[in-house]
């Protein structure tokens, strides 16, 4: 399993899967990055996770590897259990992360993190977004997903399907709002060290309005 340091290193990732380039480039700080493996963020079972965020986002499938040879392949949401609970079994091991193929014509894909402060800090929230459209800008695909907002890393199912069939140039601040309300259903984050629950929401809901305000600026999306 690479680290984050390879991950984000890796061109490939870069180009087809920013949201997990951003997830592992921001993940701890330069030294962390050099050790922490995609595989210890996934089976830590973390909420605030950032690799595991971006795979989940991008419905990315874990395939297990048994003592007796046997492999099984599960989505990631489901190998989630509870706070640092997997489904994994004790004669198991994680053994590879499968990604779909990203099938389209334009990406806009990325990683918000938001934390006490920019480096070396878990996140009090974040957001992973990935999203694939035609030509015409027309979403074909969407994967959204939560972390440090519930017990596990969440995909918002709702909030990706209201994406779908909408131009992604020209979503306008009431649908914005409106994707933001549904991903919020997936929320129930609690108060900690880090931050109240009240201040996660109004970040979560917040990032989650911003995605669309950032298309707007930039304008192109990368080719796949
Ligand atoms: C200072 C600091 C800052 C950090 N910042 C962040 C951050 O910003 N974002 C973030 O997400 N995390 C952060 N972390 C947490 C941690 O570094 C990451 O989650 C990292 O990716 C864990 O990987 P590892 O290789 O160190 O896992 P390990 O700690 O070696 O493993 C974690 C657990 O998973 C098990 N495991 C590992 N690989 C497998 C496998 N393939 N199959 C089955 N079980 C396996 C291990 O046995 C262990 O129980 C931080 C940690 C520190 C110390």
């Amino acid at each position: 399993m690479g680290t984050a340091f390879e991950i984000s290193s890796a061109q490939f990732i870069k180009e087809h899967y920013p949201v997990l380039h951003q997830a592992a480039f921001g993940l701890g700080s330069y030294q962390i990055r050099q050790v922490a493996t995609i595989g210890g963020n996934i089976c830590t079972a973390s909420p605030s996770g950032d690799m595991a965020n971006a795979l989940v986002a991008l419905k990315a499938r874990c395939e297990i590897l048994n003592a007796d040879g046997r492999i099984r392949i599960i989505p990631i949401e489901n190998f989630f259990l509870d706070v640092r609970k997997t489904d994994l079994k004790k004669n198991e091991v994680l053994q590879s992360i499968l990604l779909e193929k990203n099938t389209g014509e334009k990406l806009y894909s990325g990683y918000i993190k938001v934390g006490t402060r920019r480096s070396m800090e878990c996140s009090v929230v974040s957001l992973a977004y990935h999203i694939v459209s035609d030509n015409s800008e027309t979403i074909v695909k969407a994967g959204i997903s939560i972390g440090a907002s519930a017990p596990t890393i969440k995909f918002a199912a709702s909030a990706s399907e209201y994406l779908l069939n909408r131009k992604l140039s020209s979503i306008s601040s009431d649908e914005a709002s409106h994707f933001a309300e549904k991903v919020m259903e997936y929320a129930s984050p609690i108060s900690d060290i880090r931050a109240t629950a009240w201040y996660r929401k109004e970040a979560l809901f917040n990032i989650c309005k911003s995605i669309f305000d950032t298309f707007d600026k930039l304008k192109t999306c990368s080719a796949l």
